[in-house]
C-alpha cells in the first residue's frame, strides 16, 4: 500500500474516532493507527484500523474501526503453547456491526459477502450489534465481521493478542499491517 493512501486512510479514520467520542493522544494519532490490510487490493472492502493501546502477557485492549461495509476476514484464535486461544469481547461504541459466528446460518444476512472472496466468509450465524451492544467470542470460535452502512467503532477487550497465530479460513487472506 503506498504512502499517500496510508496517509489518506489514517486521516479519514480520525473522523470516525471523533464521531464515536474516542479520544486518542497525539502520540497515538501519529504512531498507533495501524492499517490492517488483507492484501485484496481494496482495503476499504476487507481491512480495518486498529489502535492497540495495551497488550501484555495477560490481557489486551484495542479500538477497532471498520469503514462503511468494511469486513474483517474469518479466523479463529488457536492455543499457542501453554496459552489458551485468545478470547475476545467486541463492544460497539458507534455505528452498527454485523458479527458472524458458527451455528445455524441466518437467512438473508445483512452483510454483503465480498465478491470473489466467499471462502474467507463461511460462517453465517448473524448477530447484529448496535452501539452499546457486545458479543463475546467463544474459545476457538470462528468469526468475521462487517460494518453497517455508516461504519463502526468498536472496543475490543481480550486476553493477550498474538495476531501472527490467528488462523484464517481462506489462507489467501493473510494480513499485513501498515
Ligand atoms: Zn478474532
Amino acid at each position: 500500500m503506498d504512502l499517500a493512501l496510508q496517509k489518506k486512510i489514517r486521516k479519514e479514520s480520525l473522523k470516525y474516532f471523533k464521531k464515536a467520542g474516542v479520544v486518542l493522544t497525539e502520540e497515538e494519532k501519529e504512531n498507533k493507527l495501524q492499517i490492517f490490510d488483507y492484501g485484496t487490493g481494496d482495503f476499504f472492502k476487507v481491512g480495518l484500523i486498529i489502535v492497540n493501546f495495551i497488550n501484555t502477557s495477560r490481557y489486551c485492549g484495542k479500538y477497532l474501526l471498520f469503514f462503511p461495509r468494511q469486513s474483517a476476514a474469518e479466523h479463529f484464535h488457536p492455543d499457542v503453547e501453554d496459552n489458551k486461544g485468545k478470547e475476545e469481547t467486541f463492544r460497539v461504541l458507534w455505528g452498527t456491526a454485523y458479527a458472524y459466528i458458527e451455528g445455524e446460518p441466518t437467512k438473508n444476512i445483512k452483510a454483503r459477502i465480498p465478491e470473489g472472496l466467499e471462502n474467507g466468509f463461511m460462517v453465517r450465524k448473524e448477530v447484529i450489534l448496535n452501539a452499546g451492544e457486545q458479543y463475546n467470542v467463544k474459545l476457538h470460535e470462528k468469526h468475521w465481521w462487517q460494518a453497517g452502512p455508516e461504519g463502526a467503532v468498536v472496543l475490543e477487550v481480550s486476553s493477550t493478542s498474538r495476531d501472527l497465530y490467528d488462523v484464517y479460513t481462506d489462507k489467501n487472506l493473510n494480513f499485513k499491517i501498515y
